[in-house]
């Protein structure tokens, strides 16, 4: 099944007129394929100004692949704004992320600053105690060594003055009078008694101060500890504020790249939009111009008409087909005919711009009748394609169109006579298999190729 893909509306426009839906089918017989037309110079009606309308058409045709490549372009720059778009928002989050990121590290930051401000004050503190606590035992070390002068000086003066206190054992061991020896030893206890309490108090005291220094130094080398820790966790939390800051950077200007590169996208396909509109307006421009030509080339063509009927004394207006006109451009059978209907890709109804003819790749492609080659180009949809003028027949500007040619034989502004190998059957464009989209223009709007073959 060789079926032309190419039925959309949209792709009249490379024809540069409306969409006419298709008129039923006028009456081209199976047999009539092979029915040679008379004479065919014959038919040759005059042309307003054959150079000014190939010169339009020529200007509608590049218009045309103009208008595929500002369409194709369009369609590029839309997908690239949706990328663009898509970039933008994900480096947008990402910057909002790596905001919430440097703000978090910087609380962890201040955290620590005041962490380590804590510490710093807790060291100075308990220095400043150990400070206090060591003068307080130098001092206290000043008053036992004072305290036991003191008793060393009582005791000497004791000892000079012949204080029976203090002359002691010796008068003790050598006494024999019990009496005596009995008040010597309570003299003697009471003075080793006294200096032995003082002696007792120095210690004490002198025992606890050790204590208190103990606790203070151990004190503070805890906070020393503590105050090293709190100054390697700022410095710690700084780094990693630095990275967050850094990151946070990075980011930013990664948004900020991506920021341009989405302005560079909405611009280039405002761009291609103006393009297109441009491109569309002269399209519709020209359409209109070719109307317009083809009206006065009518209007010539009646006038001569009447002139020669007048000049040979004879009516002969009606020579008119109502088909058969235009021979079969490869000798085969058709395939598909010319109409709405649904297509199978977009999967909606559309018109089918033409007749399409089944043959193998290959087989040589006919002009269905004499004229002039008016384009020869590749397009989107039809692929390699021909467009003959075929000149004014039937009141109107006759055009034929051959499709999805693998290969042409003709160059522009070559004259063709009617059977002459134009080109090749081929599958280019929007076409699933190999075949001939066959397309007939009268005055530049595409009608059913039966009305004419
Ligand atoms: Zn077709």
């Amino acid at each position: 099944m060789l079926a032309c893909a190419l039925a959309t509306a949209g792709l009249l426009i490379a024809v540069g007129v409306t969409p006419a839906v298709a008129a039923e089918g006028g009456g081209g017989e199976p047999g009539s394929a092979t029915e040679q037309p008379g004479p065919h110079s014959a038919e040759q009606s005059p042309h307003t100004d054959p150079h000014e309308k190939s010169g339009l058409e020529h200007q509608q045709q590049r218009l045309d692949g103009a208008i595929d490549e500002t369409q194709a372009d369009l369609d590029q720059s839309s997908a690239e704004l949706v990328a663009a778009t898509s970039a933008l928002e994900a480096a947008r989050i990402e910057l909002d992320r790596a905001q919430e990121d440097l703000a978090e590290a910087r609380g962890e930051l201040s955290a620590a600053k005041s962490l380590d401000r804590q510490m710093q004050h807790k060291l100075h503190q308990a220095v400043r105690r150990l400070r206090e606590a060591r003068a307080a035992l130098a001092e206290s070390r000043a008053g036992v060594a004072r305290q036991e002068e003191t008793l060393g000086q009582i005791a000497v003066q004791n000892y000079q003055s012949g204080d029976p206190a203090l002359l002691g054992l010796s008068m003790v061991l050598h006494s024999q009078d019990p009496s005596g020896l009995s008040s010597q030893l309570n003299s003697v206890r009471s003075v080793m008694d006294k200096e032995s309490a003082t002696l007792d108090r120095l210690e004490v005291s002198r025992i606890l101060l050790e204590v208190q220094e103990e606790e203070v130094q151990q004190a503070r080398e805890r906070v020393a500890v503590q105050r090293e820790e709190a100054a390697a966790n700022l410095e710690r939390k700084r780094a990693l504020a630095s990275a967050a800051q850094d990151a946070e950077a990075r980011v930013a200007d990664l948004a900020a790249l991506r920021e341009s590169a989405h302005s560079a996208a909405v611009s280039a396909r405002e761009a291609d939009l103006e393009h297109l509109r441009g491109l569309q307006q002269e399209q519709l421009r020209i359409s209109e111009l070719l109307e317009q030509k083809a009206e006065e080339a009518r209007l010539l063509a009646a006038a001569a008409a009447a002139a020669a009927a007048s000049a040979q004394g004879a009516v002969d207006l009606g020579r008119r087909r109502s088909n058969g006109f235009l021979d079969f451009p490869v000798n085969t059978y058709i395939t598909s005919h010319y109409g709405m209907r649904f297509h199978p890709v977009y999967h909606r109804w559309a018109l089918h711009d033409g007749t399409d003819f089944g043959a193998p790749c290959g087989t040589p492609i006919r002009a269905a009748a004499s004229g002039t080659v008016l384009a020869t180009y590749f397009n989107a949809g039809y692929g390699n394609r021909i467009i003959l003028d075929n000149g004014f027949h039937r009141g109107v500007g006759l055009g034929t169109s051959y499709n999805h040619l693998s290969s042409d034989s003709v160059s522009v502004g070559d004259k063709v006579k009617r059977g002459d190998i134009i080109g090749y059957v081929g599958t280019t464009g929007y076409s699933t298999g190999c075949h001939l989209h066959f397309m007939v223009f009268e005055s530049g709007t595409a009608v059913d190729p039966l009305n004419w073959l």
